[in-house]
């Protein structure tokens, strides 16, 4: 589990509650908790929504999808049951930040739900938690009490009207079987509902068919955590912390070879080599700088020479990668970059739910194929092969896992070619290190 960390250039916005007791519905109160949705109730859907767009908050949990935007998709006339779902099902590889927010602050996760029902007309909202996180279960049932024995949870919230003219809003918590493939949203649906956590084919899009083929909103846990404190500090303050169509802050998650991991939440835009270097102190023990994985680890590595940049969703796009998740892994100079591809695919390859050929078929062969790399049994060929599986699964498959576990492997393959040449010796790994890996 990260440690609580703390550096000066951190802006706490979605952390302030951190360490305070705030698990506690009195301490959540005392803190200003469920402020925010008793205003959002009095003002209505449409300045919800107006203020959300205003906040140039984007999706935390890897698309960067507009919240405002999506939340103005779901039809307002629609005579259909509406919902939200909280996606809290974080497995990215090199992220660990949501579950920060649902053992230390559950009741904003709550608060953020309810400020989407209002938004869309929803009456009804689920908390999905990832399978290995059913321990957080018991915290997140407690505040879901909690809520519902004060009032801010039920047929008449906040007690604004009564069991007929008042607003309804109730909250499921429900965990997963421990699959990467439902953080998909629509895989997720399929597991809420009780199904395999496979994904539907788009469109439709959930905002008009989702859950039970009801409208639904599936929002990343830190996005509904933000929620509340857009409202709470106004739109136009929290979309000035961040860069231009960028936001407020996020929870970086700093993991690998870097002396001071944890997660630090820091302004939409920070610079990535500053916050290796200052914030997190540096690669681990004074080693040189390999590589840096920008966004959890299906996204597209980045040279040492290529981290002078704001990390934010365009600015890393441009740099020809992704912020996703926002998990950054820092790579030494000792890393075997084949293991690490290795590594990374054998994830993939183990969370394929097997659906489509691409990338059933492509991750088992690119695993096989860097196996074999590794141990010293490789062919000049593979390398091109390699790249050929990794390009043709690419845009190929019905959800983007197959587009996460070819991107990094090409990114591997086209930037560290050299390494990849270096294991045809006919010898094993020339730069292994046993009994240590930024990812193991
Ligand atoms: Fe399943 Fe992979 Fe296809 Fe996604 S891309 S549907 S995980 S086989």
């Amino acid at each position: 589990m990260p440690r609580l960390v703390s550096h000066p250039d951190e802006v706490k916005i979605v952390t302030r509650r951190f360490g305070q007791g705030a698990a506690e519905i009195d301490r959540y109160l005392e803190l200003g908790g469920y402020q925010s949705a008793k205003k959002c109730l009095e003002q209505g859907a449409e300045w919800i929504i107006a203020e959300m767009k205003a906040s140039g908050l984007r999706g935390r949990g890897g698309a960067g999808f507009p919240t405002g935007m999506k939340w103005s998709f779901v039809p307002k006339q629609l005579d259909k049951p509406k919902f939200v779902v909280v996606n809290g099902d974080e497995s990215e590889p090199g992220t660990c930040k949501d579950h920060l927010i649902f053992l230390h602050d559950p009741h904003s996760v709550i608060e953020g739900a309810i400020i989407a029902g209002l938004a869309i007309g929803a009456k009804q909202g689920f908390i999905y938690l990832r399978g290995e996180y059913r321990y957080l279960l018991e915290i997140m049932e407690k505040a879901v009490a909690d809520a519902y024995a004060r009032g801010f949870l039920g047929k008449n919230i906040f007690g604004l009207g009564d069991e007929s003219t008042g607003t309804e809003f109730q909250i499921i918590t429900q965990t997963g079987a421990g699959a990467y493939e439902v953080g998909e949203e629509s895989a997720l649906m399929e597991s809420v509902e009780g199904k395999r956590g496979v994904p539907r084919i788009k469109p439709p899009f959930p905002a008009l068919v989702g859950l039970y083929g009801g409208p639904t909103v599936i929002n990343n846990a830190e996005t509904i955590a933000t929620v509340p404190h857009v409202i709470a500090m106004g739109a136009a303050a929290y979309a000035a912390v961040g860069s231009e169509r960028n936001g407020g802050t996020r929870l970086f998650s700093l993991s690998g070879h870097i002396e001071r991991p944890g997660v630090y939440e820091l302004p939409m835009g920070y610079n990535l080599k500053k916050m290796i270097y200052e914030v997190g102190g540096g690669v681990k023990g004074g080693r040189g700088l390999k590589a840096v994985i920008p966004g959890g680890c299906s996204t597209p590595v980045l040279l040492p020479e290529e981290i002078d940049i704001g990390m934010d969703f365009d600015q890393v796009a441009k740099a020809g990668s992704m912020l996703g998740s926002a998990g950054v892994v820092v790579i030494d100079d000792q890393t075997c970059i084949v293991e690490f591809a290795l590594r990374t695919i054998s994830f993939y390859q183990h969370e394929s739910c097997g659906w489509c050929i691409p990338c059933r078929e492509g991750t088992d062969w690119l695993k096989k194929s860097l196996t074999r790399f590794h141990a010293g049994f490789g062919e000049a060929k593979d390398i091109d092969n390699m790249q050929y599986i990794a390009e043709n699964m690419m845009g190929r498959t019905f959800c983007p896992l197959g587009d996460a576990a070819a991107g990094p492997i090409l990114g591997f393959v086209k930037k560290f070619r050299k390494e990849f040449e270096e294991h045809l010796n006919g010898r094993p790994c020339p730069f292994a290190r046993h009994g240590e890996s930024a990812v193991g």
